[in-house]
């Protein structure tokens, strides 16, 4: 596979003033496109530094976008430093000074003396157009690698990367692949306990298999990555299916399926009819609670109606959450009332604070799918 790197310019990123979106977006992008991304450098508004940075992910890499520092003013250091990169001087490019105009033009605007700078390119660059913006985007190849300066607003960037130069790595780069991915969402098990359990598997080159800890969940990503979706998905079965062997009975959906969605199929599949909840300060759980009822006794009846399922009778079950605080932590308290038996489990909360309701949930969610699993 090609691999490719982005270097995001701007001084404000390196400040923390602004969130480099432009990182992201792009890495997300070039991964689809089938680049393996192998770094992400951010350099402040310095000319030295750029030109560094530049060859050296030149000599790395197959594809280099850098992104911000093309702007009118002498902070806008960008095409110097490639001229520096390349070792090649700046060239007025009449063409693009004529585009530039125009876009003045268009806009109700007088060019200044200083935009004159943005028709100056690396001798060897290819001028981009910027159609939603004024500062042109550029290109230089040299042997079998790229270099493309994009500007630093988002907008403009989307816009330059979705219409010259997606269509411009299609026609350069011959070897495409595509990326498929499965997300294995589990609940009831640590990210270190999967771990000891799949470990061998994250060592792989394709697929990769990585994990993300949640609020009180973990997903499994496995991502495959080859010249068509058929092939990706035959390499992602069999390690689908050594996953769900060591880790299944955690394994509560796959991709979009949520959590919620998940313990109402499952709970109307075990024939519950009838859900009753009640909490004690936790108040944000009533609107969710009322959701998952109404859905269960819908769900069941459409099914029963239906013969779909083959239900014994109809079950009930009841389901307590309740918060207190207890020292400087919160502690969740689950009880389920299920005719006869009762359960119960206690969690600490030592999260930030902004992720307490969606831990209520997970915890709360989770017990349950526990709960009816264990029942069978
Ligand atoms: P312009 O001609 O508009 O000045 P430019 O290529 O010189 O474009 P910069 O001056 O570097 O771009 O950045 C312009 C603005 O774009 C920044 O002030 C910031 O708001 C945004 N921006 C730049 N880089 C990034 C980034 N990596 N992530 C998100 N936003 C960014």
């Amino acid at each position: 596979m090609a691999t490719a790197e982005i270097i995001t310019i701007g001084t404000e990123l390196l400040l923390g003033a602004i969130t480099d979106t432009n990182a992201q977006y792009l890495a997300a992008i070039l991964n689809k496109e089938g680049f393996d991304v192998y770094r992400v450098t951010t350099v402040g508004d310095n000319c030295a530094r750029i030109a560094q940075v530049m060859k050296e992910a030149m000599q790395r890499s197959a594809l280099v976008i850098t992104t911000g520092g093309l702007g009118p003013t002498i902070d806008d250091p960008t095409r110097e430093a490639a001229a520096a990169a390349f070792n090649v001087p700046l060239v007025f490019q009449k063409e693009l000074w004529t585009q530039i105009e125009d876009r003045f033009r268009e806009l109700g605007r007088k060019p200044t003396e200083n935009n004159e700078r943005q028709a100056y390119l690396p001798e060897n660059a290819i001028g981009v157009r910027n159609l939603v913006g004024t500062a042109p985007a550029f290109y230089i190849q040299q042997d079998a690698s790229f270099l493309c300066c994009l500007p630093g607003v988002p907008s403009e960037m989307h816009f330059l990367m979705e219409n010259e130069i997606i269509p411009f790595i299609h026609r350069s780069f011959k070897t495409q692949a595509i990326l498929v991915t499965t997300v294995v969402h589990t609940i009831g098990i640590g990210e270190s306990q999967i771990d000891q359990l799949i470990g061998h598997l994250e060592k792989l080159e394709n697929p990769t298999v990585g994990l993300a800890a949640h609020a009180g969940s973990v997903d499994i990503r496995i991502t495959a990555k080859a010249r068509d979706r058929q092939t990706a998905k035959e390499l992602i079965s069999p390690i689908l299916e050594e996953i769900n062997n060591l880790v299944g009975q955690f394994v509560y959906g796959y991709d979009d399926t949520t959590l919620v969605n998940a313990v109402c199929d499952e709970l109307v599949r075990k024939g519950y009819s009838q859900i009753s909840f009640n909490q004690q300060n936790l108040s944000f759980l009533s609107k969710l609670f009322a959701d998952v009822m109404i859905k269960i006794h819908t769900s069941y009846a459409e099914n029963k109606l239906k013969n779909r399922y083959n239900m014994e009778g109809t079950k009930f079950l009841t389901i307590n959450a309740a918060a207190k605080d207890v020292k400087k932590t919160r502690e969740l308290t689950l009880t389920i009332d299920d005719e006869k038996l009762k359960a119960t489990e206690s969690h600490k909360f030592l999260n930030s604070l902004d992720d307490f309701e969606e831990w209520v949930i997970t915890r709360t969610m989770g017990f349950i799918f526990k709960y009816i699993n264990q029942k069978g």
